[in-house]
């Protein structure tokens, strides 16, 4: 029996729904025994510290320091350790998020643990913690244990947030930040062009699955433009420059929740999944039936893109008269 150390994670003023999931995480360890521990950074988070500490942190340590009003590798880790070390977790749990992904790895070389990364369930393996992971673009999930000192990061939306309510109490840590090789300046909120699929009501986006940019315009658009949608898009194909960020749907992209959601070309990754999978009505297009973004698809077409878009938009068109 261990303890866990929750870093919760702040964002825009508030606790991130993420670092709830790491408390649904670490309460289902805590049924095996393990206590509960977390930490809370910034300035002025004393109020947030004790929220978190009812639903679900235990107790949560607060590191309040002007180093850490904003994130920076070097004293989030610094953070970190200090907790640790005060708290005597042996398995430390990190979001998955741009921030978890950039000081986790730090927080596992600092401290010579064992690194599980992205991961989406835990279990007590009794000497042991179990975690699963998805692997090959979600085609098969990997069990992992590991055993002595342990960071995992665990991918946002994998899990629900921690719903209940516990008694947990804050406990100030003086971090002792020390000198900080990397520094904040500003944050500079991304230019948006136009597209907020956030609000529409049906989504056609594609994947990797359209070969080509140009396959967008000439596919994809068509049919949004028919159903009176707006474009998506799958990870890689922002990646590669095709659309620009905003089009983006997934972990890193925009969570949407539309009536209408048609996957073209996509194989249903979980970070692509849990961007839209909360929608009403989803249908999936792709030439392989074992595609994992059949899963979570009310119909689900076995077909070449290039075959089955181009017929449902003529038919969309035609019966629109
Ligand atoms: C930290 C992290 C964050 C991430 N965030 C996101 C995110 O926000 N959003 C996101 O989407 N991904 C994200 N990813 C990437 C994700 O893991 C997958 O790599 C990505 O979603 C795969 O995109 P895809 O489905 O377009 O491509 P692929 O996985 O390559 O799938 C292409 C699909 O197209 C199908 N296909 C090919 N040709 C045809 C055809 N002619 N007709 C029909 N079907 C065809 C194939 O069968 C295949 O299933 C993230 C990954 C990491 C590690």
């Amino acid at each position: 029996m261990g303890t866990i150390l929750i870093v919760a994670e702040i964002q825009k003023g508030v606790i991130r729904e993420a670092s709830f999931e790491l408390a649904a995480f670490a309460q289902k360890l805590a049924g095996s025994g393990h206590e509960v521990k977390s930490l809370v950074v910034g300035q002025g988070v004393k109020g947030l510290a004790e929220e978190f500490a009812q639903r679900g942190g235990g107790e949560v340590l607060v590191a309040e320091a002007e180093a850490l009003a904003n994130y920076s590798a070097d004293a989030f880790t610094q953070a970190t350790l200090a907790a640790v070390a005060a708290s005597g977790a042996d398995l430390v749990l990190i979001s998955n998020t741009p921030s978890g992904w950039d000081f986790a790895p730090r927080v596992a070389a600092a401290l010579d643990a064992a690194f599980v990364t992205d991961c989406f369930d835990v279990s007590d393996e009794g000497g042991a913690i179990g975690f699963k992971r998805r692997i090959f673009n979600g085609k098969l999930d990997a069990q992992v244990k590991a055993t002595g000192t342990v960071v995992a990061t665990v991918q946002p939306g994998a899990t629900p947030a921690f719903e209940g309510s516990t008694e947990g109490k804050t406990t100030d840590l003086d971090a002792g930040i020390g000198e900080c090789k990397t520094k904040f300046v500003e944050i500079k909120i991304a230019e948006s062009k136009g597209v907020d699929l956030t609000k529409a009501d049906v989504i056609v986006s594609g994947g990797r699955g359209l070969g080509a940019p140009e396959k967008f315009t000439e596919v994809v658009q068509p049919l949004a433009d028919a159903l009176g949608g707006a474009m998506g898009a799958s990870r890689p194909v922002v990646d590669a420059g095709w659309l620009p960020h905003e089009y983006q749907v997934g972990s890193s992209g925009q969570v949407v929740t539309p009536k209408l959601y048609i996957a073209v070309g996509i194989s249903g990754a979980i970070q692509h999944l849990v961007g839209m999978k909360g929608s009403n009505f989803i249908v999936a297009i792709n030439k392989d039936p074992d595609a994992p973004i059949f899963e979570v698809a009310d119909v689900g077409v076995v077909a070449d893109l290039f075959d089955i878009v181009p017929a449902l938009t003529a038919a969309v068109t035609a019966a629109k008269g």
